[in-house]
């Protein structure tokens, strides 16, 4: 997602993770298949989700979320039509005894008007718009509520399916866009269509998204570290001019995620964006993008940067617990100062780590929560913000080499959880390795501790000079910080080694000591003089 500007109150009272219940831990999804006809007129969306799943326990019951305010007309499990409660938005079927370790299919027929977006994407629901041509445009977001907003299923970040059939009908003379390939355009009578899109790869419920318009197919072959992929703009007429320059730009940008991080991940369906009523988000192969073409003063499209940047970071690599949501936004949004360091120049970098990371952060919560957070937690930006500073500065402790190379390790290497997943865990214990120290401190102070560490400073004039004292307060933490100060013989730049110790240095009386010039490091600085 990109960054909420102004903090609000989500109206849909619902999000997404916490902790699994034990009947939702028993249950691994291997496949959604969504069979709906959804209706501008009424706005309503009538239909049924096949869900494959596996049990790996023995559940009292088979738990699947979908808001209360849908009808659910029926639910099966492997042909056999079988009772079951819907409240508190979970739907429950007794277990009649499944098979553990074998492959099941719950049928699950519901009707109903889904929630209204109030503020898309962050508060997500349905956009029912209308293109300026009077056609119907609309879209579906759900990152923060979770996709039982609008679909039966096991609403967690660590379940993902291998794959998922989307059969959406609409009215004509509408066009469905959504993840993976187009595998048919099957006239339904009376002016409707049913547009069935598939994707075989693993997938979070919330990028499971499609988005409907009377739009054109703007498309180009690209060509990723020399790979041809298929990209497409799904576009209306009124936005129509720009589309082809928004996919060039969409290639250069490709281009510089797979060098950093690896080859695009989904090279054998596509890279899309749908022009969406809303700003933007990260639907995998389907990226939404409603920002108009505006260019940053630097030009370039921060917004579809932002949402690409996600395929990687957040749809390829994903978190299984929203504690760690932070390697989804804060490491994208860390790739965008890697980007204009690239493009122009460190200069440039530096002055953008200040204005967007450093001022914008908040230091009221930590970055990192306890286990089993729900998307209800996310109520500042530090997980993009704080998040991306702190990835810089551990630049500047472990070198630009061994980040840039961690990095691209820890979006490829085998995981500790299935189809990708990590944890910050994770991401520490490769930095450790990679980095050959112990700086577990770093992480502690910055990660799980909400306050910035403080540096103090201590000053005595002594004969005309001028002895200054480093320490910093926290027990462990041992940040160097550069000093640039000028001395007789002109400007000089050191590189203090501190620990909870005061180390002492002298400067002389007029000099003007600048502490860590080149913002590195985040920190509260107390300064005394004796
Ligand atoms: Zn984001």
């Amino acid at each position: 997602m990109i960054v909420l500007f102004i903090s609000l109150g989500f109206s849909l009272d619902v999000y997404s993770g916490g902790k699994l219940s034990p009947n939702q831990a028993a249950m691994d999804v291997t496949h959604y298949d969504l069979r709906l006809k959804v209706d501008p007129y009424k706005k309503t969306l009538e239909g049924k989700v096949i869900i494959t799943f596996i049990l790996i326990g023995k559940p009292d019951k088979i738990e699947i979320d979908l808001l209360d305010q849908f009808h659910v007309s029926g639910t099966a499990i492997d042909g056999m039509n079988l009772a079951f409660t819907h409240k508190n938005h979970k739907i429950l079927i007794e277990n009649p005894g499944l098979s553990i370790f074998k492959s099941h299919r719950l049928i699950i027929k519901y009707s109903g008007k889904p929630p209204v977006a109030k503020k898309p994407p962050w508060d997500g629901g349905f956009t029912w718009e209308k293109s300026e041509d009077g056609h119907p445009w609309i879209a579906v977001s759900c990152q923060t509520n979770g996709a039982y907003i609008w679909y039966p299923c096991k609403e967690h970040p660590s379940d993902k399916p291998d794959g998922v059939d989307m059969y959406i009908t609409t009215p004509d003379p509408l066009t469905v866009a959504a993840n993976g390939v187009l595998q048919s355009v099957h006239p339904t009578g009376n002016k409707w269509t049913t547009w069935h899109w598939r994707t075989e790869y693993p997938i979070s419920t919330y990028n499971v998204n499609f988005t409907a318009g009377y739009f054109e197919a703007v498309e180009k072959t690209g060509y990723i570290l020399d790979k041809p992929l298929k990209m497409v703009y799904y576009v209306l007429p009124e936005k129509r001019n720009g589309a082809e320059d928004l996919l060039n730009d969409a290639e250069e940008y490709l281009n510089f995620y797979a060098r950093n991080f690896g080859q695009y991940p989904w090279m054998k369906e596509k890279f899309g964006l749908v022009h969406t009523p809303y700003l933007g988000m990260e639907h995998q192969t389907i990226n939404a993008y409603g920002n108009k073409y505006k260019k940053t003063k630097l030009g370039y499209d921060f917004l579809m940067f932002h949402e690409m940047g996600h395929e990687w970071w957040g749809n390829y690599l994903s978190v299984a617990d929203w504690a760690d949501f932070w390697i989804h936004e804060g490491f994208d949004t860390y790739a965008e100062a890697l980007f204009v360091e690239e493009k122009f120049g460190k200069i440039a970098a530096r002055t953008f780590v200040n204005n967007r990371y450093k001022k914008n952060i908040k230091n009221e919560q930590a970055v990192v929560p306890g286990r089993n957070t729900s998307t209800g937690y996310k109520t500042d930006n530090d997980i993009y913000y704080k998040g991306a500073h702190i990835l810089h500065t551990l630049r500047y402790l472990i070198g630009n080499e061994i980040l840039r190379e961690s990095l691209k390790e820890y979006m490829q290497m085998p995981k500790e959880f299935p189809h990708n997943q990590t944890s910050t865990k994770e991401f520490i214990s490769l930095i450790q390795k990679n980095s050959g120290e112990d700086i577990q401190w770093f992480f502690d102070q910055y990660l799980y501790n909400h306050i910035l560490p403080t540096l103090m400073v201590e000053e005595e004039i002594i004969n005309n000079k001028k002895f200054v004292e480093f320490w910093w307060k926290e027990e462990g933490f041992k940040m160097p910080i550069e000093i640039r100060f000028q001395s007789f013989d002109g400007e000089r730049n050191r590189k203090l080694i501190l620990n909870n110790s005061p180390n002492r240095i002298a400067i002389p009386v007029k000099s003007d000591l600048n502490i860590d010039p080149n913002n590195w490091v985040l920190y509260q600085l107390k300064k005394e003089s004796k």
